[in-house]
């Protein structure tokens, strides 16, 4: 399996990157996704390389393309379509 070139995750979520990838390009995926996990080992990374390459405009295969204006607003914590729902008092 490729790694995916512009995108920061941990060896072990990969997999669980490109099944979701993979799911979405075969017009298989859910229309929502559960992760539950510990804390602390990258999960909001990988829902927020997911969440991006999903909103990227130009995507390029498995990874988004880091130009687009999704891509740009994202990056900036800035995406109107992006919204982060955390319990009050996580980090
Ligand atoms: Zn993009």
């Amino acid at each position: 399996m490729a790694k995916n070139t512009n995108i920061n995750l941990f060896p072990w979520q990969y997999i669980h990157y490109n099944n979701i990838i993979s799911q979405h390009q075969m017009k298989k995926s859910h229309h929502a996704i559960i992760i539950k996990s510990n804390q602390n080992i990258g999960t909001f990374e990988l829902i927020w390389n997911i969440s991006k390459w999903i909103l990227c405009t130009n995507k390029q295969e498995k990874n988004s393309c880091n130009k687009c204006n999704s891509c740009i607003l994202m990056n900036n914590n800035n995406h109107p379509d992006w919204y982060h729902i955390k319990k009050k008092n996580t980090p």
